[in-house]
């Protein structure tokens, strides 16, 4: 029998969280953000869950090739465009979007020979300093575009770097509204952190969005507002089940380090899962976890191929009782994967982009 340790990606769950992050911006089309092999989720395992975005945006060509293949014949777009020019090839020949967002992308389409103009679309550099023309230099980038019969329709971009927290968007899209103003072709500037909380603000209005984080099911601005304040759903779970029981009495001690130690007689369950399977190690004492559906806490330190929780006011699970690490149990609870992400110090993100390979996957 294969360890006892699954994780599900939930396709329910994918089509009822795109269709929130539609509601957020009712007049933009979706793209659905399917970079890092789909948040850790897989693109072909989410492809059904996701179909009815108006196009999927990612960043990597083999990635884009996958979702080619798979059938989509929409919008795919390269959100850091190309990084050779031989991919330049690949765009033509599967007619993906790119952004451009530097002078050298420029020089690589000037020499490239195409049938087909090319859909691009130009990142300006609102403020994150991380991929874009700076304002001084964006009309120029756009006007030499504009030049190149390599070039067809020119879409405008930015990415914001503060919609999540307090800063907000105001200050880029001051600058975005400023250097684009007149110019012509569809925009495209919110993530989900954006959508969801900026979306109703009419100065935000763009003709796409790019959510990602929002539809796998975590809350972009959490803990200021967790899912069920976003009405959103888990996509992955990651399960396991209890493979052993353990009777504590005061002073004995959990796991490497005796970091933790009973004050009271205690029982202990151990869960098939550790940080080999992508779960943190950083997760520690007291961060919550399922079993058979109800809260309860690790205790110990997380080893590689086991965590150890806490079962005494639990005295019906043992051996054999489901653990849920992140998503959604059996009997329908939910623990957001933003809470062991935020006991760790880190984000959902990172959590569902760390999913093991070891782990089997299915969908359902
Ligand atoms: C990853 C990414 C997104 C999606 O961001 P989320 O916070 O996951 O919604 C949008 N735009 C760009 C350019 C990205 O790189």
């Amino acid at each position: 029998m294969p360890r006892p340790i699954q994780a599900t990606i939930h396709l329910d769950a994918l089509q009822h969280n795109l269709a929130r992050m539609r509601a957020a911006a009712p007049d933009a089309k979706v793209w659905g953000v399917v970079k890092a092999d789909a948040y850790g989720h897989g693109i072909e395992r989410v492809y059904e869950g996701l179909r009815g975005a108006d196009g999927f945006a990612l960043l990597d060509l083999e990635e884009a090739q996958r979702v080619r293949s798979l059938g989509w014949r929409g919008p795919v777009l390269l959100l850091e465009g190309v990084f050779e020019p031989r991919d330049l090839e690949l765009c033509s020949r599967l007619a993906l979007w790119h952004t451009v967002h530097c002078d050298e992308q420029i020089d690589m389409l000037a020499m490239h020979k195409t049938r087909e103009p090319h859909r691009v679309f130009l990142k300006l550099n609102s403020g994150m300093n991380r991929l874009g023309f700076a304002p001084r230099r964006f009309r120029a980038a756009w006007t030499r575009l504009n030049g190149l019969p390599q070039v067809g329709e020119i879409s405008l971009m930015t990415h914001f770097s503060d919609a999540d927290g307090p800063k907000g968007i105001a200050h880029q899209l001051r600058v975005f509204d400023e250097i684009t103003r007149d110019l012509p072709g569809e925009r495209t500037l919110s993530n989900s952190a954006a959508s969801l909380r900026h979306g109703a603000d009419p100065a935000v209005r763009a003709d796409w969005i790019r959510p990602g984080i929002g539809v796998y099911g975590s809350a972009p601005d959490y803990p200021e507002h967790d899912i069920a304040h976003w009405d959103l759903q888990p996509t992955m779970t990651l399960a396991a089940r209890i493979i052993a029981v353990q009777q504590l009495a005061p002073g004995d001690s959990v796991g490497y380090g005796s970091h933790f130690a009973a004050d009271a007689p205690m029982r202990i369950g151990v869960a098939a899962c550790g940080y080999a399977d992508g779960y943190p190690r950083h997760c520690g004492t007291g961060t919550p976890v399922l079993v058979d559906g109800m809260r309860t806490r690790i205790v110990g330190r997380v080893s590689m191929d086991m965590i150890t929780v806490d079962l005494t006011a639990l005295p019906q699970a043992g051996f054999g009782s489901e653990v849920t690490l992140w998503g959604r149990a059996g009997n329908g609870a939910v623990l957001a994967i933003d809470e062991p992400a935020r006991s760790a110090g880190t984000l959902g993100y990172e959590l569902m982009c760390a999913l093991a390979r070891r782990v089997p996957v299915v969908t359902a």
